[in-house]
Order: C-alpha cells, then structure tokens, then sequence
C-alpha cells in the first residue's frame, strides 16, 4: 500500500466522480457552448455571489491572468514572502504582467493591514513602481495551511478601496479554510475583486480551477485566458468534475484535517522531531532535530512506500486528502510510533 502525502494534489476521481465526468453534455467551450462548463462557472459565481467565474486548467494561470487584469507593466504588487504567486509560478508575475512583488515579512504567511499600508509607494513619488494590487493566499500554503483572521481582511480591504488598490485572493484551498473556520463564500465574495480557486486539490478534481469576478473583469480575463493558451474545447468532462465536487466533496474536507491534527500530536512525541507547526487545516510542517539526517528520514519513509515532501531549510510537509484512507493513517501513525533513526 503506498502512502503519498506529498500533497492533496495527487488525488484520483472517485467512481462517482468518473460517472459524473463519462456523463457530461459537451460542447466547445472556446465558443463559450459547452452547456457543462456554462453551468460550473454559473454555479461558482453564484456561491461567491460573484457575478462572473471562468474555468481554468490550472491554479497558477488562474493568479496569472488575474495579475495581468488588475496591473500593467513596470507597477508592483503586494504579497507575503511565502506567497505561491512569488515562490512557485516560475516567474510568472514578472514573465506575464512585466510587475514587480513587494514582499511582506508575514507571519506564516499571513500579514496586517498595517503591513500593507506600510508597503505602499506614494503614487506621486514616480522614482518607484506604483502600487496597484495586494494579493493574499488563503489558506497560506507554505505557512502550514495557515487560516486569515476574517477580520484582518476586512481592514486590508478597506486600505485598498483608500489607495485605489486591487485585491485578489489566491483560494487556492480557500475551501479548506471555509471549513475550518465556519465561514462562507459569499463573505469572500463580498470583499476580493478577483478570486481563484482549486478543484484538483481538496476536493479531488483531475484538473482545473476557476476565477471569478465582476463581469468586465471577466470579460478581460477571457481574453487573457486565450493569450496564455489556457482556452479548452470538450473540457465540459472536467468541470462535470467540478460540479460533482461542489455537492459531494467540500463538507468531508474536515476528515482531511482531523487526520492531520492527529498526524501532528504524534508527531510533537516523537524523539526526533524538533518542532510541528500548528496544524489548522490539512498541512502540517515540522522540522527533524539537527542531529537527525533528513535523507535518512526521507529514505526510512520510502523503504516503506510513504511520501512526504522537504519544503527546503529543513522543514517538511505532510499533506492530508481524499486518497488518504483510514487505513492509510493508522498504518501512517503506527509506522511513526515505531520508527527509531
Ligand atoms: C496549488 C496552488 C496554486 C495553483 O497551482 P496549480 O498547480 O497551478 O493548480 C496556487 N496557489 C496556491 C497557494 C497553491 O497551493
């Protein structure tokens, strides 16, 4: 049995999934016929109360196409050091939007209204880029999968509307955080201009995100969509997915993070281990103590068919989700409990 904790990304369809996907009514979504894929965006838009979505094949050209509408060339963006659009989309903020990241110094990737105030250039002040947009990603995914305090949101929005900013959310697991903190879609509809969000992850979707925004910021991202390549024909068979998710797979998100709770108390037992960040959705990052050898770590967890993954400087990731079954976590911890380095 392998154990493949690498990240909630490596899910498969399910058999109810699959027949959801066999059974999709298709048409050709670059000509915006595809009866599926309408319905999927309609139905995101409507849950965010948001009033326009648009299917994506991927989270990344999802935060891209959003930078790209809300930015031009030589102006910068806001983001926490941590952020997925700074750290691991190749580049793409400079390569696609020709716009710089200011870098907040964030707490697990989670930063203040008075940080980003803070980061502002003085628009007039024409030595520097101008500010145009604050991106924040919710959950952090190299903070832990760190919840926002709602709250703090709140105020960076209203920083935003004062200094004539975007804002945009990277949700990439926002459904985690949802769960986890009991809130709803439409409270982050009400607030982002632009919101991108995962299916391939949680939820356990092949492939796929969506955008959403106003309808004129939609209009653009189409069209940017088609620039990056990112326009699909039949994909009514992946947002079939999509919809199948939204009712069968969002509510079952907290087993993901109970396991991963009960992964990270043992974790904190163990003699090797030297620190486990709070677990709050279904990420846990932990550090080996420093006499301990990561590549012997890492090779004593292959040798037994586990995968986790080393985020560099010493921490690592375990990632909770679908495929990950009961009977995988209690092989998982009794493996843990046993295993002398
Ligand atoms: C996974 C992820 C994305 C998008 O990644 P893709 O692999 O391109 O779908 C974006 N932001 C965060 C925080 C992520 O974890």
């Amino acid at each position: 049995m392998e154990i493949n904790l690498i990240s909630d990304t490596v899910t498969k369809p399910t058999p109810g999934m699959l027949d959801a996907m066999m059974s999709a009514e298709v048409g050709d979504d670059v000509f915006k016929t595809d009866a599926t894929v309408n319905a999927f965006e309609e139905k995101v838009a409507e849950m965010f109360n948001m009033e326009a979505a648009l299917f994506f094949p991927s989270g990344t050209m999802a935060n891209q196409t959003a930078i790209k509408i809300h930015t031009q060339p030589g102006e910068q963006l806001i983001c926490d050091k941590y952020a997925h659009i700074f750290n691991y989309e190749g580049g793409g903020v400079s390569f696609n939007s020709g716009v710089s990241c200011k870098l907040i110094d964030g707490k697990k990737g989670t930063f203040t209204a008075s940080q980003v105030k803070e980061a502002i250039n003085p628009p007039d002040f024409y030595h520097s880029p101008l500010t145009t947009l604050v991106c924040i990603e919710n959950t952090a995914n190299k903070g832990g999968g760190t919840c926002w305090d709602f709250e703090e949101i709140k105020k960076i929005k209203i920083i935003c509307n004062n200094n004539n900013l975007g804002f945009h959310l990277d949700g990439a697991r926002l459904w985690n955080a949802l769960i986890a903190k009991n809130e709803t879609p439409q409270q982050y509809g009400e607030i982002f201009d632009t919101i991108s969000v995962c299916f391939s992850k949680g939820l356990g979707c092949p492939v796929g995100s969506v955008l959403m925004g106003s309808r004129q910021m939609m209009n653009k991202a189409l069209r940017v969509r088609k620039v990056l390549g990112g326009g699909m024909r039949q994909s009514g068979y992946l947002a079939a997915a999509g919809i199948y998710a939204i009712y069968n797979n969002i509510e079952r998100l907290k087993e993901d993070h109970i396991k991963a709770k009960e992964i990270s108390d043992v974790l904190k037992s163990l003699y090797f281990i030297e620190n486990v960040e709070p677990v709050e959705t279904n990420i846990i990052i932990f550090n080996l103590k420093k006499e301990i050898n990561e590549n012997d770590f890492m090779n004593e967890l292959k040798k037994n068919n586990i995968y986790i993954i080393s985020m560099g400087q010493g921490k690592l990731r375990i990632v909770t989700h679908y495929d990950y079954t009961g009977e995988m976590h209690e092989r998982f911890l009794e493996f843990l409990e046993n295993l002398k380095l």
